[in-house]
């Protein structure tokens, strides 16, 4: 049986994603080619998962008074390209070609600002518990496409912690680089 190929670029899109649309982007520097992935983890409430708050939060539409966790992110507008839910969906926020607002003060072999030059993905999972299989081979496929369609990324790929050491734990030490490693492999042979 051929393998049936679940994700395609397209203008910036990712096919076969759900498209939710966050205001929270701007345009990325002239000149600009896509060369890093930067993988984050997100929950809301922390290490609580399901209740879509995640996907209102992206879009600012989070009502803060629903849990008192929220009233310490009141205000923040920021962003993602990618949210992978627990489910393995995937859900797209914003365009590739625009630069999302995920990684905030950043550093990358030497290169500020990795939103200039990076694509954000973020998993639906904590600091303190293990993430779904699942979302690792979400993950792997997506990450294949996207170095298939900007060849820059070959493996620059790197964890929020990595960019801003001190400052971000996520993904934090659940997040299994080896398996994501591998099943990436898997995808970019088939
Ligand atoms: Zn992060």
């Amino acid at each position: 049986m051929p393998h049936t190929v679940k994700f395609q670029v397209h203008d910036g899109t990712l096919i076969g994603a759900r498209q939710m649309s966050s205001p929270n982007y701007n345009q990325r520097p002239e000149h600009t080619e896509i060369q890093l992935i930067v993988v984050h983890n997100i929950s809301l409430p922390p290490s609580q998962f399901g209740g879509g708050y995640i996907e209102q939060f992206f879009q600012n539409q989070l009502d803060w008074s629903v849990h008192p966790y929220f009233q310490t992110i009141e205000g923040m507008q920021v962003s993602t390209h990618l949210l992978i839910l627990r489910t393995g969906e995937v859900l797209q926020f914003v365009n590739f070609k625009n630069r999302a607002w995920h990684a905030g003060r950043s550093t990358y072999l030497g290169q500020k600002e990795c939103n200039d030059y990076s694509i954000g993905i973020e998993l639906e999972g904590s600091d303190d518990l293990p993430f779904e299989e699942v979302q690792y081979m979400a993950l792997s496929e997506v990450t294949a496409c996207l170095q298939q369609t900007y060849p820059q990324i070959q493996q620059h790929l790197a964890g929020h912690s990595d960019i801003a050491p001190g400052r971000k734990t996520d993904p934090g030490p659940y997040f299994d680089w080896v398996k994501f490693r591998q099943q990436l492999h898997h995808f970019k042979n088939k």
